[in-house]
């Protein structure tokens, strides 16, 4: 009997890896979504180096920004699709705009909102969680970088990863202007919250010294 339940657990484990594997292995990109996510991650790229008034990059600068934004986005397409949703990543002209503002190094405000994953799902939770996911892929990024970061004070890229994650949460968890929090708001209030406070907890951490 035991050895029966083993079996069954390990095949509906090793039946979750694959569908996560297939899912990730049939992910499709449109030519035009290509383009539109290359426009808007080069564009996150300057804003993240305009924080320094572009004096400081590194392959791990570029790196941090590029995973900040892709994964996020990632994130949001996979479970779209994983819920059988059509789902493109697709710019905005007033995203780009107010994104490439943000990229001019006195401009103290920083926006990073290129666009989103359009996606086509009418069931209420199901949209609630695909927004959800987004921001909680910066949330274990930022958490992740601020944990070497205690481990290893004197690498200073690691504080930026935490730093970095955590705006791009905050920023999308407002809860209006069609951004992930208004979603998640209008799905689960108490998530937001949650969702709210750990990005702010991550902020304040992120800057820091001890
Ligand atoms: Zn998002």
């Amino acid at each position: 009997m035991k050895d029966y339940i083993d079996k069954k657990n390990m095949m509906n484990y090793n039946s979750k890896n694959s569908i996560l594997i297939n899912l990730i292995l049939r992910i499709k990109f449109s030519k035009l979504e290509i383009r539109d996510l290359t426009i808007a991650t080069i564009l996150v790229i300057a804003v993240g180096l305009s924080f320094n008034g572009y004096r400081h990059i590194s392959w791990q600068f570029l790196a941090i920004f590029v995973s900040a934004f892709l994964v996020h986005e990632f994130a949001h397409k996979l479970l779209a699709q994983f819920y059988g949703s059509w789902a493109e990543f697709r710019a905005s002209a007033y995203g780009l705009l107010v994104t490439a503002i943000s990229a001019i190094p006195f401009i103290p405000f920083k926006f990073i909102a290129p666009g989103a994953v359009v996606i086509d799902l009418s069931d209420r939770s199901k949209f609630g969680r695909v927004a959800f996911i987004g921001p909680l892929t910066n949330l274990v990024m930022g958490f992740i970088f601020l944990i070497l970061f205690y481990q290893h004070p004197f690498v200073g890229f690691l504080r930026i990863g935490a730093s970095f994650n955590s705006w791009i949460a905050l920023f999308n968890l407002m809860p209006f202007g069609n951004l992930d929090g208004e979603k998640i708001f209008s799905w689960n209030k108490i998530v937001w919250l949650f969702m709210m406070g750990s990005s702010m907890g991550l902020f304040v951490l992120s800057q820091t010294y001890f």
